[in-house]
């Protein structure tokens, strides 16, 4: 068993948002589509579905966005509202409890509305089932009474845009997925963009980094704008109290270390979850379950947080019969690969997700 404790909650490079995040999240947000650094090929469709929308005076057809957590699904689905001129209802999935919040919400949406459903593939049966009319032909289907005189009556909704967010496009039901319009991916982002996103950060709260200072905090930032921000925000702590509060390479290399964030944006956790599989179960195949077990996490937390960084570095792969280190994983922890046979032919699923 593991003989140090595994800490999620005040993890550094989890990207999932976090209390320590609440206070610049906003004024680190950009509102709007110019200002949104990278994910080219989203914002080009985006741009002429919003213009086009525009131009016949309807509201946008319905937008799924999906990718791993802090990638930017918030911070677009305001862009897109900001870009229409209309208003955004934001919710989540495990927030509507029970079909009738959902109703609630539609009810109150006005034409051309956007209503934000973040964590999508959360809802529960009975509450997407009310959302299939609505987002087919903008109506709601209420039953009244009960037994054999309960009946159906519809009620006309506003024509309204629903922008869906979520990590696991693949645990969506067929029937919502197909209602979206638009299916966007956003992609990890490069060390060039996330250099500007901290570059522009940095302006907006005041501090002082050089561009090499901001590009070792990019690289180091698992290709999430959210854990950029917040690597940028605590080196800071450290600027100030070892430098003479600028962010330099340096300053940037020092503080990740203390912080056991190492040169490419591992912590503890992604190396500790590396190093079981190649310690305790031979380099792999090992089932999620096991492993989630064995370190004494959450499947999901590792599905969703280490996996999709490890598996876009090439340090994991996922085969029919579980997780495997590659010979990258190996050589980055310092470790020699034994030769198995086979291990090399085995089809590896790269795809995040
Ligand atoms: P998600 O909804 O995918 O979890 P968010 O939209 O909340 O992610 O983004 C997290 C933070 O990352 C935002 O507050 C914003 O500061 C920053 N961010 C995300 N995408 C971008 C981008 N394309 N350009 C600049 N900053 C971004």
């Amino acid at each position: 068993m593991p003989d140090m404790e595994l800490d999620f909650e005040n993890r550094m490079v989890d990207p999932e948002y976090s209390a320590g995040d609440v206070e610049t999240e906003y004024s680190l947000r950009p509102k709007t589509m110019d200002a949104y650094i990278g994910q080219v090929k989203a914002k080009e469709n985006l741009s002429v579905f919003i213009e086009a929308a525009k131009m016949r005076g309807e509201c946008l057809d319905h937008v799924l966005l999906y990718g791993p957590p802090g990638l930017g699904k918030t911070t677009l689905s305001n862009i897109i509202a900001n870009e229409l001129n209309v208003n955004i209802r934001t919710t989540s999935g495990p927030a509507i409890e029970k079909p009738g919040d959902l109703a609630a919400l539609l009810t109150n949406l006005a034409e051309n509305d956007i209503l934000f459903i973040d964590e999508i593939h959360r809802l529960s049966r009975a509450v997407e089932e009310v959302l299939y009319p609505a987002m087919e032909d903008y109506a709601l289907d209420i039953i009244i009474g009960k037994g054999p005189s309960a009946r159906s009556i519809r009620i006309d909704l506003p024509r309204f845009t629903l922008v869906g967010a979520t990590t696991r496009a693949g645990q969506l039901t067929a029937p919502l997925r197909d209602r979206f319009g638009v299916v966007l991916r956003l992609e990890l982002y490069t060390t060039e963009e996330l250099t500007t996103i901290i570059r522009n950060s940095a302006r907006i709260l005041d501090i002082e980094c050089d561009e090499k200072g901001a590009v070792e905090l990019a690289a180091r930032s698992r290709g999430t704008p959210r854990i950029a921000n917040r690597l940028l925000k605590r080196v800071r702590d450290f600027a100030q109290v070892i430098g003479d509060g600028v962010i330099t390479r340096d300053i940037a290399d020092t503080a990740l270390d203390r912080l056991e964030i190492d040169a490419l944006g591992l912590d503890s956790i992604d190396r500790r979850m590396l190093e079981m599989i190649i310690k305790s179960y031979g380099g792999g195949p090992v089932g999620l379950e096991t492993l989630a077990s064995a370190i004494g996490e959450e499947a999901v937390t590792l599905e969703d947080v280490c996996e999709p960084f490890l598996m876009q570095i090439g340090f994991l792969g996922k085969t029919p019969r579980g997780r495997v280190a590659t010979r990258q994983a190996y050589a980055h922890l310092g470790l020699s690969m034994p030769e198995k046979p086979g291990f090399d032919q085995m089809r590896l699923e790269t795809e995040p997700l």
